[in-house]
């Protein structure tokens, strides 16, 4: 168990979803609720390229770290860019992107890592956060799969790092597919039905039609991914943001102006427990 210290008010009330409890990692997804951001970006928005007022993000992501006890200095963020790029990063890259958008981790929608007290973060909004575990080399992933990296294969990307660098074998990692746009909700024109056969024809099966709308199901595409590599671990939370755009940001839900959610993962020291 990884419960936070007492903090503040504030952080009482701001509630997440928390996974892998039972392994010392600090891993999850964050909600809507508990921020301090308004309007289309209410409340904990933890993006700083959306349009919200800057100094109630840079509130947000203070908060964030406080409940994840994180220094700040060891967190890190990308510059997503709908790529299929990973990068491994190391605490020399720790506070990359954290206060200013300038010094994220330049093109790149996969984090890996293997060090302790590092924090990774994924931020999204109906696009696809997924987290990975090695618990036996001691390695993660936090990676960003909209359709364009679902498609190209962000999360190929990201295993194929972990594998370089730290040994990784498939089937040991744990693999999670955070809240994002469900198959119920995930309606697309014929351009990404094109982009699905011409480059990943296997991710066939998670197009469908219901009437004369098309849609594509991130969710079977990336367990399809993930299952194609060797990862057979893999828990698909099931929770669609448009559907529940109360409780988390959608994109689509709000025509495109709303705050992001990070999917997030830090390796905690062995001895840490309780
Ligand atoms: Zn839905």
């Amino acid at each position: 168990m990884h419960l936070p210290a007492q903090t503040d008010a504030a952080a009482d009330r701001f509630p997440m979803i928390r996974i892998w409890e039972e392994y010392p990692v600090t891993a999850g997804f964050t909600v809507r609720q508990g921020g301090f951001s308004r309007g289309p970006y209410a409340a904990l928005n933890l993006a700083l390229h959306v349009g919200d007022d800057a100094a109630r993000v840079i509130q947000n992501r203070a908060l964030f770290f406080r409940m994840l006890q994180q220094d700040p200095k060891q967190a890190i963020f990308a510059e997503q860019v709908h790529g299929h790029r990973a990068v491994v990063v190391t605490s020399r890259e720790g506070g990359a992107g954290v206060w200013q958008t300038a010094d994220a981790i330049a093109r790149c929608d996969a984090l890996v890592c293997g060090q302790t007290g590092v924090l990774l973060n994924i931020l999204v909004a109906d696009c696809v956060p997924i987290l990975l575990y090695d618990p036996v080399h001691n390695a993660v992933a936090a990676v960003h799969a909209g359709w364009r990296g679902t498609v190209s294969g962000s999360v190929d990307a990201a295993v194929a790092s972990m594998r370089m660098a730290f040994g990784t074998l498939p089937h040991q990692i744990l693999a999670v597919v955070g809240p994002s746009i469900g198959p119920c909700c995930y309606a697309v024109g014929s351009s990404v039905a094109q982009a699905v056969q011409e480059q990943a024809s296997f991710l066939g099966a998670a197009l469908g039609w219901r009437g004369a709308t098309q849609y594509f199901d991130l969710w079977m595409a990336n367990r399809l991914r993930l299952n194609r590599l060797g990862i057979d671990r893999v828990q698909v939370l099931g929770q669609c943001t448009f559907c529940h755009s109360d409780q988390y940001f959608s994109y689509r839900a709000s025509n495109g102006t709303c705050g992001r959610m990070a999917g997030f993962i830090r390796m905690d020291g062995r001895e840490t427990s309780g």
